[in-house]
């Protein structure tokens, strides 16, 4: 096993990282930024490297510097949490290549995931059902109406370095793609330096499901049931569920089954996520995520496998230490976004914490970095915290969500936990009943 990690990356993640290592007797190091001085996953590591100045591209995006802060503390492995570095694979090559182990899957996995062209096609032929489309990249305006009038109106231009929801553009009848696909385009190469797109169809009202998995290099590999991620702004995740109040055990069983095996056909090795959208029945495959995700402790929740602990393991080169008949479902877990962000404009709210008490008591816990006087930099991400509840059964869950939120207390910014207490009393939610744009059309009706 390890004897020490170094963690790249800052924020709840951070944390939920040393925690992990804590728990398993591995030293840690955090590396920051000059903005991070004084950040909860500095003061709790055993060591800390300072490896640039506040601009994400200076310091938790700056290979050289994480490398050097490895090699200076003497870590044996990296692991790059979500964002910055996580899904890069020449960042995953650079660290083999200096004898210090990644913690994720082999580069070239990341690589072809990376690109979801590539992607669509490995995971097809490994038996993964996909958005009908085009046959991979369309090269010129001529291609994209004949790829989409063969796929039927409406179809989506999707960037092949897509992420975070940039680079994806709805053409609602063949006079909008010309347009479509230049926006997509365009935005594509401003964020990704890449502007190959390709055609889907535009599915109306899915919901977002994905399955969880972590494989072993042993040959192992364990599906941990699904989350459903429908709750979304701007394509951004909102609020998840585990499992979805849309699937029965039959179609869980099914979906899984086929993930498991795609993924063993792959020969991928750590935790992986694979994104589907899920309408009148059937799955239609979107990406896979090469890495641990924001939302995975509502997995951890009602599987009650620490999901952290077993990346560690198998990146050790140990086996998992559960196979797929040990893993048994319990009851149900949900997870708010808490950012701070203005609940109505969503502007986000950087600043000084002047008071903070977070909520806990049975079926709560709550990810996050924050304390009372920390000052929230306006460089990153305006994700807080993640409120997490889970319970029996899935009104017990939206109980303890009802009462944790008005035990929130932050004071001097403002968080989306407003957002949250009008949400869960809204009677579709308490059904279970939305699908990807349900959060949008309430928003804009609300206001
Ligand atoms: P990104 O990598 O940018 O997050 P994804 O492919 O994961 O892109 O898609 C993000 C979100 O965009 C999905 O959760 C869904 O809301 C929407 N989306 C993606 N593909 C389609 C599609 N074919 N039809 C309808 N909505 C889609």
């Amino acid at each position: 096993m390890f004897e020490k990690v170094l963690i790249a990356n800052r924020g709840e993640i951070a944390l939920r990282i040393h925690r992990a290592c804590k728990e398993m007797g591995i030293a840690t190091v955090a590396v920051h930024s000059t903005a991070d001085e004084g950040a909860m996953h500095v003061r709790l590591a055993d060591e800390s490297v300072c490896v640039g100045p506040p601009a994400p591209k200076d310091s938790y995006l700056n290979i050289p510097a994480i490398i050097s802060a490895a090699e200076i503390t003497g870590a044996d492995a990296i692991h790059p949490g979500y964002g910055f570095l996580s899904e890069n694979a020449r960042f995953a090559e650079i660290v083999t290549a200096h004898n210090i182990t990644f913690i994720g899957p082999q580069a070239e996995h990341i690589r072809v995931m990376g690109d979801k062209i590539a992607a669509k096609e490995a995971v097809g032929k490994a038996g993964i059902p996909l958005v009908p489309g085009s046959d991979g990249a369309v090269h010129s305006l001529e291609e994209a109406k004949q790829a989409a009038a063969e796929i039927g109106y409406p179809v989506l231009v999707k960037a092949a370095a897509g992420g975070g929801g940039r680079g994806m553009k709805v053409a609602m009848t063949e006079a909008h793609l010309s347009e479509a696909l230049s926006t997509a385009k365009a935005e594509s190469k401003a964020a990704f330096g890449d502007d190959a797109v390709y055609i889907e169809k535009y599915l109306s009202t899915p919901r977002h499901i994905e399955i969880q998995i972590i494989a072993d290099s042993h040959g192992n590999v364990a599906q941990l049931g699904e989350r459903d991620c429908s709750l979304q702004r701007r394509h951004q995740k909102v609020l998840e569920e585990a499992l979805s109040p849309a699937l029965d055990a039959k179609a869980r069983e099914e979906i899984g089954e086929i993930v498991r095996k795609a993924i063993e056909k792959i020969g991928y090795l750590g935790a992986g996520t694979i994104e589907f959208l899920y309408e009148d029945g059937a799955f239609y495959f979107i990406e896979m995520n090469t890495r641990l995700q924001v939302e995975h402790p509502i997995t951890e929740q009602v599987t009650n496998i620490d999901l952290v602990r077993e990346q560690i393991k198998v990146a050790a080169g140990a086996k998992l230490s559960f196979s797929q008949e040990d893993v048994k479902f319990h009851g149900h877990a949900i997870e708010c976004r808490v950012n701070a962000e203005d609940p109505e404009t969503f502007r986000p709210s950087p600043g000084k914490i002047t008071d903070f008490h977070a909520p806990g008591g049975p079926g709560v816990r709550f990810d996050s970095a924050v304390y009372t006087g920390y000052t929230i930099p306006p460089f990153y991400d305006s994700m807080i915290g993640k409120l997490i509840v889970f319970g029996d059964t899935r009104e017990l869950c939206i109980a303890r969500l009802k009462r944790s939120l008005a035990e929130f207390a932050l004071t001097g910014i403002d968080t989306t936990v407003p957002l949250f207490m009008r949400l869960i009393e809204e009677p579709d939610f308490l059904a279970g009943d939305y699908h990807i744009h349900w959060l949008e059309e309430w928003l804009a009706g609300s206001q």
